[in-house]
């Protein structure tokens, strides 16, 4: 009897230690933790300064994968140390769309990681010659007439052009034209495109294992950011991620949620456009979204959250209705 014992003792030591020599092989994931092998690396965005989007890391058998790359160098090379400390390589980059506070940290990584493929939809070759192009030509003004600009200020606007500049770099290796399956780094995920939302080429990212969803700027806080969006393309784009079985959601701006906080973001965004549409003043729906969405928003970044509300709902919700359908294609979703 003791012999058996001593043997089920000596099994339970085994197990325990090839378990360590298991665990050791791996390093923690770098990074606020989301879920199994997946963390996240916030991005700033803070009054008075160009915004980094969120990147999340997800770690399969045979590398990492990488969604969104952040707009400044900081970030970018936040991603690559957390990398480089995760003990494997980046295996392939998912951008959620072409908005320089996601894609421009892409020349960095691909500089680090030679052999990784980009994922991201092909709205980003429109927006070089388009959205992109105009903004370019709007900074070169700027800094050919800088006025009473501080240094940082033109130093900013220099950046931002040589971030448009390295435009090639920022494209797909791999363009994303419809929603589906894939397994970068052995982990199988799914991809889903949305066309007539947030920038005109939205992809989102699930992973089914532990029912993760990375939403790109379908979700930011402290506001819906609707400068290349087209608003009520946005509004059903909402309802089919709600139809996803995710407990949590990572959004392109801001902290992790469960599905219930992703409900209230959704009802708040509803009552934004439908107040948009009515006779209230601005500041009512202003007043309207903050406490609609309250429980969603830190209370510090309320003061973020005002101008920008101030200008879309003025600007770009009650503009005229060029504007309003600028943004807005006919093209079904994938
Ligand atoms: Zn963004």
């Amino acid at each position: 009897m003791r012999h058996i014992q001593q043997f089920a003792a000596k099994l339970i030591l085994v197990a325990l230690l090839s378990g360590c020599a298991t665990q050791a092989v791996r390093a923690p994931l770098p990074g606020e933790p989301v879920a199994d092998e997946i963390s996240l690396l916030r991005g700033n965005f803070v009054p008075g300064t160009q915004p980094d989007g969120n990147t999340v890391l997800l770690r399969g058998r045979g590398g990492l994968v990488v969604v969104d790359t952040g707009r400044h160098a900081a970030h970018a090379a936040r991603i690559i140390e957390a990398a480089r400390a995760s003990g494997q390589p980046v295996a392939a980059i998912v951008n959620t769309h072409w908005h320089l506070d996601h894609v421009a940290g892409n020349a960095a990584l691909r500089e680090a990681f030679p052999q990784l493929q980009v994922h991201a939809s092909e709205a980003i070759d429109q927006a070089l010659h388009g959205f992109l192009a105009d903004y370019r030509v709007q900074l070169q003004a700027l800094v050919a007439k800088p006025g009473n600009a501080t240094p940082a200020a033109v130093a900013g606007w220099r950046g931002e052009i040589a971030r448009i500049d390295t435009g090639a770099q920022l494209r797909p290796t791999q363009p994303v034209r419809a929603s589906g399956s894939f397994s970068p780094g052995g982990r199988r995920l799914r991809l889903g495109l949305e066309r007539n939302a947030v920038s005109g080429g939205d992809v989102w990212l699930f992973d089914p294992a532990t029912r993760t969803l990375v939403a790109g700027d379908l979700v930011t806080l402290p506001v819906p950011l609707f400068d290349t969006a087209c608003s009520g393309g946005w509004q059903e784009a909402l309802g089919r991620l709600d139809g996803i079985g995710f407990a949590r959601l990572v959004p392109g701006h801001g902290a992790v949620m469960d599905h219930a906080q992703f409900g209230v973001y959704r009802g708040a965004f509803d009552r934004l456009l439908a107040c948009a549409e009515g006779d209230a003043s601005a500041d009512a729906c202003k007043a309207g979204w903050l406490h609609d969405a309250q429980s969603l928003i830190p209370p510090q970044d309320v003061a973020l959250a005002d101008p920008l509300l101030d200008y879309y709902i003025t600007h770009v919700l009650r503009a005229d209705p060029v504007r309003r359908g600028k943004y807005c294609h006919k093209e079904p979703h994938e």
